[in-house]
C-alpha cells in the first residue's frame, strides 16, 4: 500500500496572515510531497532487496525511510495541528495535564516557544505524551533523519525547517513561532491525547 498525500482540510489561504498562502501551498504540495514519495520508493526498493536476497544498500534505505518517513509522519501531523482562528481556548484533557506537568498554559506555552527557538539548523519541537513515563514532554529533534521509531507519541509538532517559514519570515523565526500559537489546533491535540490512552 502506498503513502499518500493527505490534503488539507482547509484552503492554502485559509491560514493567513500568520500563515501567508505562497509558503503554505510550497510546503504542503512541494515539500511534503517530496517525503511520501521518497518514503514509497524507499519502502519499494526495500521490498525488492528482500526479493532478492540483497541486503548491501539496507543502511542506505533504513536512512531514507527514516528522513522521508519522519518528515511523512510529522508534516500530517503538523498540517491537523493547525487550524484557521486557532489558537483557543485551551481546554480539554491535554490543558488539564498540560498544567499538571508544566504547572501552567503560560509555563508550557514559554519552554516550547524556548526549545523551538533553540533547535539548531532543521528540525522540529514536539509536545509528546511518552507513555513509558505517565507524562507529558516537551522534545526536540533536530534533524528528523537520524532519529528512529518513537516511543512517545507526538501531540503538537512545529515545523522548524527555514522552508516552514523562511519566504514569509526569512531569520526571523522567533516571530514566525509567536504567530503559529494562533493556529494552533487544541481541538486535535485532545484527540490525538485520547487517541493515545488519555482523557
Ligand atoms: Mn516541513
Amino acid at each position: 500500500m502506498k503513502h499518500e498525500l493527505p490534503d488539507l482540510l482547509y484552503t492554502y489561504n485559509a491560514l493567513e496572515p500568520y500563515y501567508e498562502e505562497r509558503t503554505l501551498r510550497l510546503h504542503h504540495s512541494a515539500h511534503h510531497k517530496a517525503y511520501v514519495d521518497g518514503l514509497n520508493n524507499a519502502e519499494a526498493k526495500l521490498l525488492d532487496a528482500r526479493e532478492k536476497s540483497d541486503f548491501s544498500l539496507l543502511k542506505h534505505w533504513q536512512r531514507e525511510i527514516a528522513f522521508h518517513g519522519s518528515g511523512h509522519i510529522l508534516h500530517s501531523i503538523f498540517w491537523t495541528n493547525m487550524t484557521p482562528g486557532g489558537g483557543g481556548p485551551a481546554d480539554g484533557a491535554v490543558t488539564q495535564r498540560i498544567k499538571a506537568d508544566f504547572g501552567s498554559l503560560a509555563a508550557f506555552k514559554g519552554q516550547f516557544s524556548a526549545a523551538a527557538a533553540g533547535v539548531e539548523g532543521s528540525g522540529w519541537a514536539l509536545l509528546c505524551w511518552n507513555p513509558l513515563f505517565g507524562k507529558l514532554e516537551v522534545l526536540t529533534a533536530e534533524k528528523h533523519q537520524n532519529l528512529t521509531q518513537w516511543g512517545a507519541i507526538p501531540l503538537l509538532v512545529l515545523d522548524l525547517w527555514e522552508h516552514a517559514y523562511y519566504l514569509q519570515y526569512q531569520n526571523k523565526r522567533a516571530a514566525f513561532i509567536d504567530a503559529w500559537w494562533n493556529l494552533v489546533n487544541w481541538e486535535d491535540i485532545n484527540t490525538r491525547f485520547a487517541g493515545a490512552g488519555q482523557r
